[in-house]
């Protein structure tokens, strides 16, 4: 294992971490202010810039427009673009649509990637990814209700999603639905690509997570199909493949969000520190960095962050080397590892700030809101724990 930055990486870390103080963190309090909808044009004006540095699409293959960055290396630049809420949109890197061209581009045919793949790493449309239902447990996810059933040329879709991030603005979903209800569990579902503009495809609502429904990219929808015709050549690969393709997205996709939340625990990190060193508390000028249960704070955020990282970059280099499968424990373990770590440092960092830290003047309180989420989403801690332990346990037979 080989953690040496390479040079070309030097480059563009350097170059991304400037663009990010010096475009992206000063449009953060207008964030707080403005609806996504109302920040797009300036964020289109600085995705202009990005693609002028040449850093458009990092993580996406080469063959389909993007930079095709190794794991390691898009881990890396992660980092520094999840400093701030905004960094991944601007360089189109985000989740939900990084997943879906991935799965696109292993599994598409030559027709959707024609019409839903290259425009997609363009960024002249976007997408989301619809899995989990209202009345379904999202943790075992081979329990489905929503249905697609063939009639003629088409499928016709019927099932009530929620929690598809991002579908406010999306052009298409892809959408796990129950093809085939007499196969074994694991085989009955399939992806079916949906233009969200078919008639039946219902956007109930943006859901209002944490005191704030949120729109267009940051927002989560309530869906209802409701005899939703597609063509068949929707069908994304083989039918009944859903969740072995989906193991393949959520694989890299955990990846990702671990690389993020990095940049989330750097951030406040940095915040944390310089409000420790700046804030007075007694009339002879004294911080609170002299009191030991900041500096204490400071040293343990600083462990946490560093070991989260190595852990996150190990996992990484092993799927670089030997793909998804054998870095399954490496990946459970990063993906409830480094949420806690996040969470806890988001935490300290707020309590520093004291009643400011609660006020939308500084970035952590839309960390602590939006990141909460973290233990949930892509497996939620217990489901990781338990799937892990599982697969350790194996190894030690009773004595
Ligand atoms: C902000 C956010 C964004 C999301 N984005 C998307 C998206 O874009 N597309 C999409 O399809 N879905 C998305 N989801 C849904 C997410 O994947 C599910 O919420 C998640 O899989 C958990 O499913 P559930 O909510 O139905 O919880 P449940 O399955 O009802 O589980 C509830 C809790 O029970 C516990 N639990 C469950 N199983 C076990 C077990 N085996 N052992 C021990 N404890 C267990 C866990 O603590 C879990 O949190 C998103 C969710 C959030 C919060």
């Amino acid at each position: 294992m080989d953690f040496a930055i390479s040079e070309k990486m030097k480059t563009i870390l350097e170059m991304v971490n400037e663009f990010v103080d010096r475009e992206l963190i000063p449009l953060e309090p207008e964030m707080a202010r403005l609806s996504f909808k109302e920040m797009l044009p300036v964020l289109r004006e600085k995705q202009k810039k990005v693609r002028q540095m040449e850093l458009w699409a990092p993580n996406f293959p080469k063959d389909c427009g993007g930079l095709g960055l190794s794991l390691v290396d898009h881990g890396l630049l992660s980092e520094a673009l999840g400093r701030t809420p905004l960094g991944h949109y601007v360089f189109w890197c985000q989740a939900p649509d990084a997943g879906n061209v991935e799965i696109l581009h292993l599994h598409g045919t030559e027709e959707q990637k024609e019409k839903f793949l290259n425009p997609l790493v363009a960024g002249d449309i976007r997408s989301c990814f619809s899995m989990t239902e209202v009345d379904m447990p999202g943790s075992n996810p081979v329990m489905l209700e929503t249905t697609a059933v063939k009639d003629g040329d088409d499928y016709i879709i019927n099932g009530h999603k929620w929690y598809t991030s991002s579908a406010d603005g999306s052009d298409f979903a892809i959408v796990m639905a129950v093809t085939n209800p007499e196969a074994p569990d694991y085989v009955q579902a399939s992806m079916i690509i949906v233009p969200t503009n078919t008639p039946g495809f219902n956007l109930v609502r943006n859901i209002p997570v944490m005191g704030h429904a949120g729109d267009d990219y940051f927002s989560h929808a309530e869906i209802l199909y409701q005899s939703c015709r597609v063509p068949q050549a929707n069908l994304l690969g083989p039918e009944g493949h859903g969740f072995i393709i989906a193991q393949e997205r959520l694989g890299p996709g955990r990846i990702h969000h671990c690389m993020r939340w990095l940049g989330i625990c750097q951030r406040s990190f940095e915040l944390m520190c310089r409000r420790a060193n700046s804030r007075q508390i007694t009339r002879d000028g004294k911080t609170l960095a002299s009191r030991q249960i900041i500096q204490s704070w400071v040293s343990e955020s600083a462990a946490e962050i560093q070991a989260a990282r190595l852990m996150t970059l190990h996992a990484a280099w092993r799927i670089d080397q030997e793909g998804v499968k054998a870095a399954r424990d490496e990946i459970s373990m990063i993906k409830f590892v480094v949420a806690n770590t996040m969470q806890r440092v988001v935490d300290r960092a707020l309590q520093v700030h004291g009643g400011l830290g609660m006020t939308d003047d500084t970035i952590l309180s839309f960390f602590f809101r939006h990141e909460r989420a973290a233990r949930i989403y892509d497996g939620a801690d217990e489901v990781h724990k338990v799937s892990l332990a599982r697969r350790i346990l194996r190894n030690y037979p009773p004595a």
